[in-house]
């Protein structure tokens, strides 16, 4: 083990005390259900539960509380996500001419780095080029292994990273195996958008409700991995109780993503429209589609910081504190609060777009036009 990893495969059910308690009456009774579907907001950790649900089954050294000693064979193993009895599917990037194209080798080696990115640090977010989606081949190579029996003690468990995005094949076949699970199989299936699942799915599950973590635990978790006092304080603020964007907010990329937002904002009162195809065409040549969705939080953010400065004409709860001046200049070109609201709803509903639209490109265009539009109405700027 190399010292990048520290202590992230194995932090079981952190800041997540009803699962936990919950967890801990269902193993201490034996009476494990077949089907799990781990709910609630990205980066609070609904992976890494699923994670620690399997070590209790499998460990095979389980401390006299019934918790995994992280240290076994089999707990190394799933904190590798290479156990035999662990099956993990992700959403995944389709070639977008034909469904059922085989991904390509670029394609290959970027699903290889992201799990083992995921591999050393669960709460880390998958990124990916393209949109992603679970196929119905994947489900089915799923049941496939799901029928051969466990190599070990303890059963199978099957984690469905994202079940919202299955494509509405795969979720049909999916509902096959939810309603006759192979013996000793358990499905766990993690989403942050619930609603998005065949209800078929959501009644036949047992839905574990997952919540924000406190920012005084984000900021005590990323000092206890070795970060900064004050580069942990400045991720905490901003993590909006998602871990995993904690972890975001401390990589370059992601400081690259929120400079860029900051050039998208400056772009809303940018009145050529040449500037604005080639800051688009720009970023999409060097950015991913998961970073999209991270331009997007840091944009709604700072949206959320002006409206708080021009409706509130206070300074308390801002994400963005050290960009003070770049907000009171946005600020002062901004007619009104109603106007800055238009432009936040304006980005939440591009943002929910997200997963049912490929093309990128046009919502990305999309949210800079019309944001102009909004912001031009009677604007100062
Ligand atoms: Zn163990």
């Amino acid at each position: 083990m190399n010292g990048s990893e520290h202590n992230l495969a194995t932090p079981g059910f952190i800041g997540q005390e009803q699962v936990s308690g919950y967890f801990d009456r269902v193993f201490s009774t034996g009476k494990v259900g077949s089907g799990y579907l781990f709910e609630g907001p990205s980066g609070v950790g609904k992976f890494t539960a699923a994670l620690e649900f399997t070590r209790r089954l499998k460990c095979s050294r389980k401390k006299e509380d019934g918790t995994p000693c992280n240290e076994c064979y089999n707990c190394r193993l799933i904190n590798n996500l290479s156990h035999p009895d662990l099956e993990i599917v992700f959403p995944l990037p389709a070639s977008l001419e034909k469904a059922d194209d085989k991904l390509g080798p670029k394609e290959l080696q970027e699903i290889n780095e992201a799990i083992k990115t995921k591999a050393a640090n669960p709460y880390y977010q998958l990124k990916f080029s393209q949109a992603v989606y679970i196929r119905i081949d994947k489900i089915r190579e799923l049941e496939y292994k799901l029928a051969q029996t466990s190599s070990e003690a303890g059963g199978k468990v099957a984690i469905i990273v994202d079940a919202d995005i299955m494509t509405t094949e795969a979720a049909n076949a999916f509902l096959k195996t939810l309603e006759e699970p192979p013996p000793e199989v358990y499905l766990i299936l993690t989403s942050a958008r619930p609603s998005y699942l065949l209800p078929t799915i959501r009644s036949r599950i047992q839905r574990v409700r997952f919540s924000k973590l406190p920012n005084n635990l984000i900021l005590e978790y990323l000092k206890s991995q070795g970060y900064e006092g004050s580069e942990a304080q400045v991720a905490a603020a901003l993590s909006q109780g998602n871990l995993g964007r904690a972890f975001d907010l401390l990589s370059p990329q992601f400081i690259e993503l929120r400079n860029k937002a900051f050039q998208m904002f400056n772009l809303f009162f940018e009145k050529e429209d040449l500037k604005i195809l080639e800051w688009v065409d720009e970023f999409n040549k060097n950015n991913k589609q998961g970073e999209l969705e991270v331009l997007m939080q840091n944009l709604s953010s700072l949206s959320r910081d002006l409206f708080l400065m021009k409706e509130a004409k206070g300074y308390r709860n801002l994400e963005n504190t050290d960009r003070l001046d770049e907000l009171e200049r946005f600020v002062a070109a901004l007619r009104d609060g109603r106007q800055i609201k238009a432009l936040i709803g304006l980005i939440n509903s591009n943002q929910s777009d997200f997963h049912l639209n490929p093309n990128l490109t046009l919502l990305i265009l999309d949210t800079i036009f019309r944001g102009r539009e909004i912001l031009s109405s009677q604007s100062n700027a």
